[in-house]
């Protein structure tokens, strides 16, 4: 097959408001086997809602972008464009030029000269950490810039490249623990395993990273550390989970 031969497949994202479009859907998208994903949004400035979320669904569209070249995807394979409900005739244009410009970059992963196991595990992997890029992008992911240029500056290589070797991970420290409960009380994601008299453990497969244990956790206990970039220790067995104080009041 000819790369002008192929039919290139192409996710539509659609949705009431593209400031509904999470970082997550694009890559989802992806995963499934898009070739390539377009979302169509009003014009900037004719937003229906107050939000204006056409200029989050930009920012975002930004940051996106810099987590698929991450994946040594090429960033084409994702694109904006402004199209209003009344613009059919645009709607067949862009199209055609997307579809176009995927067949020239050929299927996802082949184009790029990747391992399709390999793009899989780093599609996951970067899908995984989303709700993370999204705390620590916050401040970036609400800024509303005056100009498409300064969006396309918003978001340097080097910075995802950092923020993604720098991931904070969270971990308690089975000898400081006293199981008190408040962190899994707190966490979002009911990601911390534990209960009355049991050495507290996070499901690391769970964790969001937001690091609201860290902050819950009395500093008398200051049972819950931080590891930058670094795997973190294996969770302590079962056995091992039950605290030595209720063995010393069994005693
Ligand atoms: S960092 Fe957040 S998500 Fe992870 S265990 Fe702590 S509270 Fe839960
Ligand atoms: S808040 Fe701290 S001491 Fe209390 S259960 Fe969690 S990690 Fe252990």
């Amino acid at each position: 097959m000819t790369r002008q031969s192929y039919a290139p497949e192409v996710r539509i994202i659609r949705l009431m408001c593209t400031g509904r479009i999470d970082l997550a859907f694009v890559l989802r998208a992806f995963q499934k086997g898009a070739d390539g994903v377009i979302i169509g949004g009003c014009w900037l400035g004719e937003c229906h809602y107050v939000t204006e979320g056409n200029y989050y669904a930009l920012n975002m569209m930004h940051l996106a972008k810099r987590l698929l070249e991450h994946t040594g995807m090429d960033s084409k394979r994702l694109r904006l464009e402004w199209i209003s409900a009344s613009e059919g005739v645009r709607f067949a244009e862009v199209m055609n030029d997307f579809a176009g410009q995927l067949r020239e970059l050929g299927p996802l992963g082949e184009g790029e000269g990747l391992d399709q196991e390999e793009l899989q595990t780093k599609l996951e992997d970067t899908r995984k950490l989303i709700p993370y890029i999204k705390i620590q992008k916050k401040d970036k992911l609400a800024l509303r810039l005056d100009s498409e240029e300064e969006y396309d500056e918003l978001y340097t290589k080097d910075e995802v490249e950092r923020l993604l070797s720098e991931v904070v991970s969270y971990w308690v420290d089975p000898e400081k623990c006293q199981a008190c409960m408040i962190c899994a009380r707190k966490c979002p994601v009911e990601g911390i395993l534990g209960g009355k008299s049991r050495i507290h453990v996070i499901d690391q497969e769970l964790c969001i990273r937001c690091g609201t244990c860290m902050d819950a956790c009395p500093d008398k206990f200051d049972a819950v550390c931080a590891i930058t970039g670094q795997a973190v220790p294996a969770p302590i067995s079962e056995e091992d989970r039950i605290l030595e104080r209720k063995a010393k009041e069994a005693g």
